[in-house]
């Protein structure tokens, strides 16, 4: 994994898990819900200047400026409106926004994601706002083999110029470092078996 950053995925872990990782050297988290992540991160970060927060699900707007405030890059974004509510927040924070795309590959209707068809149209968006777009992530579904969908992704990264390709979990991360992921988000087979049950909830 010369290349490839591991993304910890924390969310939903107990406090011991956390300080085991960070003691052990981890320095990437992601997570998948702003206030979750304020309860336990914002006493934490204060002390780890090299932390790196990413924030791996779904942003509702209203959320925008938590999640600027908090994480370092954001990996969801999927529309104008989300893109414009990130630009404000970053621009009274004074923080520049460091963003991903998140693509909906599969088309699936109820996935969050920009369809592949209009990553382009929201590059554009992004970047006229003054985001930093960095890259692309992606979750293939469930009941697919996810190379088609790796592939798909990085060919739209490369053509679009874009460096960073986020995708890969516990059950396909060896097939998306194949497929060129420069970021894999592993929680389970890194810190065990969730115990909170997850679930859906757009923040
Ligand atoms: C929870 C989550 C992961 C990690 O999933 P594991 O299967 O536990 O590795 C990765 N990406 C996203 C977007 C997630 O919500």
């Amino acid at each position: 994994m010369d290349n490839v950053t591991l993304t910890a995925v924390s969310k939903t872990q107990p406090p011991e898990a956390i300080d085991a990782a960070l003691a052990a050297g981890q320095r990437v988290f992601g997570e998948n819900r702003v206030q979750e992540a304020q309860g336990r991160w914002n006493d934490r970060r204060g002390g780890i200047p090299d932390l790196e927060l990413r924030l791996i699900g779904p942003l509702q707007s209203n959320k925008a400026a938590d999640a600027v405030a908090l994480f370092d890059v954001i990996e969801t974004l999927d529309r104008p409106k989300l893109a414009d509510a990130l630009a404000a927040a970053g621009a009274r924070l004074g923080k520049p926004v460091r963003v991903l795309i998140q693509v909906n590959t599969g088309a699936e209707p109820q996935k969050a994601g920009v369809l592949p068809g209009d990553v382009v149209a929201l590059i554009d968006y992004a970047r006229a706002t003054g985001l930093i777009v960095e890259g692309l992530m992606c979750i293939p579904p469930a009941d697919e083999a996810p190379g088609p969908h790796f592939a798909l992704l990085r060919k739209i990264a490369h053509r679009h110029g874009l460096a960073v390709l986020s995708m890969g979990m516990s059950g396909d991360y060896e097939t998306a470092i194949r497929f060129g992921a420069t970021h894999v988000r592993v929680g389970s087979s890194l810190f065990g078996e969730r115990k909170a049950p997850e679930t859906p909830s757009r923040d």
